[in-house]
């Protein structure tokens, strides 16, 4: 790398108190978008970001502090599921989430949809949650990794997001920041990931593991699926809905057994579970027992949000507008075009108007049939909903494209790797 390592500590501290400019952090960017970066330069890059701003501390509690992150997928709302579960079961989760990137679908916009919820806490209304309830789940608070917010926009800006050090920094600097000593990540391989193959997600998953163990926090690397998308629900109040089930014990069994995969970790690194099937066993009660969902609740209700509407949830409006996808074979579904299934998600959910986003919570796609599954001609694969009419109509005929059927049928791929 053409910088000495001295410098990059200082490049980072210099480019987030506007002390250089952005053509020569541009320069930087490129530069290590194109060559990659060291192992201990990464690592410079990762305590750069971390002492640009704030951390969190939660030792005082004496309890097991904890979070998850998922590289980003369609549909994939394990979080809100995992963080109360893993609340409910004594561990402290501190987490910091996302809004939308790219094709993916972000933790935030979902809950947003819950009328009320505020994700903008202060770092003092943060710790606070965090101490009351024992989970928070809200936006990166301005104090928090200011450098990683900067680079993030110019990264976006100049083409430079997808590279394996810059990801690893800023992902791992937000997570460090949290004061967690431990961690699950769930790196998604598949046409919908932003890794493809196994091999790609096998190196920023251990990239992402060194990293965390060598700034003190025990790492799990998961990888899951996303050639297809999770669950059957993709949107925003349509996947908080389809968590509450998984939280009730009811909900699709492919994110049930993601939602035990991850949490399965995490109770085994905090000395809760000392075996899978143990683990499983702790999680399956604090959901029958109307532990995990009492914890989601108290979240939502110490962050402003509507705790009636998410125990009930029948009483949320329903979308304006539906439009079903129908087979025009009998057959089989054989793949889908995740990326671009995502871009329609997104479309459906989030709004760009002047310059402002907003979001349309009960926009969104259920998904009928999964790879694999048989359909008939003339039944309906899947479903778009939304408040415009000629956009959910839109949209069907978009999606009808993205979903191929195929006469013979094909094995689905596997849901964990
Ligand atoms: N998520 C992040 O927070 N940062 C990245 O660079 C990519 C995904």
């Amino acid at each position: 790398m053409t910088l000495t390592l001295t410098k990059i500590g200082s490049l980072i501290e210099q480019y987030t108190n506007d002390n250089i400019s952005e053509q020569e952090m541009t320069w930087w960017l490129k530069t290590v978008y194109e060559e990659g970066l060291t192992h201990e330069e990464t690592d410079l890059v990762v305590k750069a970001m971390l002492d640009s701003g704030a951390t969190f501390n939660f030792s005082r509690l004496d309890k097991f502090v904890a979070d998850k992150h998922s590289t980003g997928g369609i549909g994939d709302k394990v979080s809100l599921v995992v963080g109360p579960l893993m609340a409910s079961a004594g561990l402290i989760i501190p987490m910091i989430a996302g809004r939308s990137l790219g094709h993916t679908g972000g933790t935030l916009d979902k809950l947003q949809s819950i009328p009320g919820y505020r994700d903008d806490l202060s770092m003092a209304e943060f710790q606070k949650t965090v101490l009351n309830v024992g989970i928070v789940m809200s936006g990166q608070t301005k104090e928090v990794c200011p450098a990683d917010q900067k680079m993030y926009d110019l990264r976006d800006r100049t083409g430079t997001v997808n590279s394996i050090p810059l990801i690893c920094g800023s992902i791992m600097s937000k997570k460090i920041a949290e004061g967690i000593q431990g961690l699950v990540m769930d790196v998604k391989v598949g046409n919908g990931a932003f890794m493809k193959t196994l091999e790609e997600a096998a190196i920023l998953g251990s990239e992402l593991k060194r990293i965390g163990e060598q700034f003190g926090v025990h790492v799990d690397i998961v990888h899951s699926d996303m050639n297809q998308p999770l669950g059957q629900e993709a949107g925003l109040w349509n996947e908080v809905t389809e968590a509450l089930s998984c939280l009730r014990g009811e909900g699709p069994d492919d994110l049930k057994k993601v939602v035990l995969e991850l949490g399965s970790k995490l109770l085994i690194q905090s000395g809760k579970a000392s075996s899978v099937e143990e683990a499983i066993e702790i999680q399956t009660q604090l959901i029958n027992t109307g532990k995990a969902m009492e914890k989601f609740v108290e979240m939502v209700a110490a962050q402003g949000g509507d705790s009636l509407v998410v125990e009930n949830p029948d009483s949320y409006p329903a979308p304006n507008y539906k439009a079903e996808v129908l087979s025009n074979q009998d057959g089989f579904v054989n793949s889908m075009e995740m990326i671009d299934v995502g871009i329609l998600v997104n479309r459906l959910t989030i709004r760009h108007t002047n310059n402002k986003r907003s979001l349309e919570p009960t926009g969104g796609i259920r998904f009928l049939g999964k790879i694999g599954d048989a359909v008939t001609k003339g039944e309906p694969l899947s479903v778009c909903f939304g408040s415009n009419e000629d956009e959910v109509n839109g949209a069907a005929e978009e999606l009808d494209s993205l979903i191929k059927l195929s006469e013979e049928r094909v094995e689905p791929p596997p849901l964990l790797y």
